[in-house]
């Protein structure tokens, strides 16, 4: 069987990755989530295992001892990391996987693994952005204000990627993902 296809995407926090990334499974069949480990505290409505694996400091520090981490970064305070067997797994049995990471994560998979398939999200402006990450009131006024400087960081990120998408509308961009997917695999035979 063919091996499955590494798909990465990143871009600034509140961008809106998680919703095209849901749309995005739900068109295609083909596609895992690679479900990452963090050390952040569940927001409202997330669910262990499905969001995320929830892990202690403790935790996560024994995960990288034991070199379990295709990459890990830390991110406004907490740290974020793939299990690499999970994602050697999923593209073993042929299915295409997908990691929503950071960009400093997307720095060492790109290392790992440079025929990945790179994609950024954009917002269609620097203002619609801070409004979407204002509109995150789960968090506190300070972490906002961290997400908001890394997410400027983030954005000149966005040239080392092999294409950008712009999240004008969900389904506008997830289909543009979707092609971009369909047009890897056909490289790909
Ligand atoms: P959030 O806390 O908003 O869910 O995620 C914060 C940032 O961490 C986002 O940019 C998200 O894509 C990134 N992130 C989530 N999981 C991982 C991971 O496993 N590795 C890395 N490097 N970043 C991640």
């Amino acid at each position: 069987m063919k091996k499955g296809l590494l798909i990465v995407i990143s871009g600034p926090s509140a961008v809106g990755k998680d919703t095209i990334l849901r749309r995005l499974l739900e068109m295609d069949p083909k596609l895992r989530y690679s479900v990452s480990a963090t050390t952040r505290p569940p927001r409202p409505g997330e669910i262990d295992g499905a969001n995320y694996t929830f892990v202690t400091r403790e935790q996560f520090q024994r995960l990288v001892e034991e070199g379990s981490f295709l990459e890990h970064a830390e991110y406004a305070g907490n740290l974020y990391g793939t299990l690499g067997d999970r994602v050697a797994q999923a593209r073993e049995a042929g299915y295409d996987i997908v990691l929503k990471i950071d960009v400093q994560g997307a720095e060492q998979v790109r290392q790992k693994i440079p025929d990945g398939v790179f994609i950024f999200v954009v917002p269609p402006s620097m203002q619609e952005l801070e409004r979407r990450q204002t509109m995150r009131d789960s968090e506190a006024a300070e972490a906002r204000a961290a997400r908001r400087k890394i997410a400027e960081q983030e954005m000149a990120y966005s040239k080392h990627f092999d294409h950008i998408v712009v999240n004008d509308d969900v389904d506008r961009a997830a289909e543009e993902m979707f092609k971009i997917i369909q047009n890897a695999r056909e490289r790909q035979t």
